[in-house]
């Protein structure tokens, strides 16, 4: 857990509390059992992390980062089990204390969370707070009903992993914002046919909704997340933090140039200026623009997806590179702030 992590779609992990409960199929492999049993923990008992873990979100200054990071809350728990009741108002507390950081919050257990909210979450949620459910199979799909009912500003979904075809109904009439796949990986690793991924991949198309395929899995060989491609490409589509305008303008002058990196950009470049200039005075898709805009108030995560062909130089280093991390930014793991994604025409 920390500022750092492997997982694909995010950019930290924070964990305040440790241990689970399986409570579906999904569970059958869970990472954090292995991972727990191996230093000796019992995965079962639900414990409170230590004073420097549970407020390490306050020591993540926004100083360091040059855009807003996502944090995969209780990557080895579940945000809402039972057990945590009585430590999730603290959690809540941090939580409201860093904006700055955007916390997704991903749950096997959505019925509990409208109980378990703070008192201060108001009719949309807090703007630094994604919740997301995970659906492995379709027996399972009510549990996005369910999230569907609680305010927050993104929903989001998780079909990892992906057991089976999934018939998740209308997206958008869900409210759901983003979506991720991915496959079983691990010792007993159970397989994912491909078709179950491009059903949804293609349903998230039609619907505009972004798409993340995380990892193929797995069966029958190793296919880790370098290697997840579908149909020839990558999907690494997902929401963008601060929205589209908020995000362009965020790319500061910076003078800094004493941690060695290469000095930042020294301004927004002309093209991005014209660009966020767009969003600004076109709130409906055109097909002149050539982009898709979301423009949701000003804080509140938003999506900008810019067609594949349209390629724009890196907003932090003014080159060409839309997937992987920017070389600039790389020692800190963040990713880009224009990302590759569909356009609608
Ligand atoms: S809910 Fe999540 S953390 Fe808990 S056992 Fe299942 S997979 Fe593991």
């Amino acid at each position: 857990m920390g500022d750092r992590t492997g997982i694909a779609w995010t950019d930290a992990t924070w964990n305040p509390w440790m241990g689970c409960r399986k409570v579906s199929q999904g569970c059958a492999h869970c990472y954090m059992y292995r991972e727990q049993s191996r230093w000796g923990r019992n995965p079962l008992e639900v414990v409170r992390a230590s004073p420097r873990t549970f407020r390490a979100p306050l020591t993540w200054s926004p100083l360091r980062w040059r855009e807003p990071r996502r944090v995969f809350t209780c990557s080895w728990s579940d945000f809402f089990i039972e057990e945590a009741d009585a430590w999730r108002p603290d959690a809540w507390d941090i939580i409201r204390r860093t904006p700055h950081l955007t916390y997704q919050v991903l749950t096997k257990r959505p019925e509990r969370a409208a109980e378990h909210l703070p008192a201060d979450w108001g009719t949309s949620g807090y703007p630094n707070v994604w919740l997301g459910v995970s659906v492995e199979s379709e027996r399972f799909v009510e549990r996005l009903e369910c999230l569907s009912k609680v305010p927050c500003q993104v929903h989001f979904v998780s079909a990892e992993p992906l057991l089976g075809s999934l018939r998740l109904g209308t997206l958008r009439g869900l409210g759901v914002d983003w979506v991720i796949v991915g496959g079983e990986s691990g010792p007993g690793a159970r397989p994912m046919d491909l078709n179950w991924a491009r059903e949804i991949r293609d349903l998230c198309q039609e619907e505009q909704v972004p798409f993340f395929l995380k990892q193929l899995g797995g069966f029958p060989d190793s296919r880790s997340h370098e290697q997840a491609r579908l149909d020839g490409r990558t999907w690494t589509e997902m929401p963008i933090l601060g929205g589209g305008t908020r995000t362009l303008a965020s790319v500061a002058p910076s003078t800094d140039n004493t941690s060695g990196k290469r000095p930042l950009s020294t301004g927004v470049p002309r093209h991005l200026e014209e660009f966020v200039e767009r969003l600004r005075t076109k709130p409906r898709f055109t097909a002149e623009a050539r982009v898709t805009i979301s423009l949701p108030p000003v804080g509140v995560p938003g999506g900008v997806f810019l067609p594949d062909d349209e390629r724009r130089p890196c907003a932090l280093c003014q080159e060409f590179h839309w997937e992987g991390p920017c070389s600039i930014d790389r020692p800190t793991g963040t990713r880009h702030q224009v990302q590759k994604g569909r356009g609608q025409l």
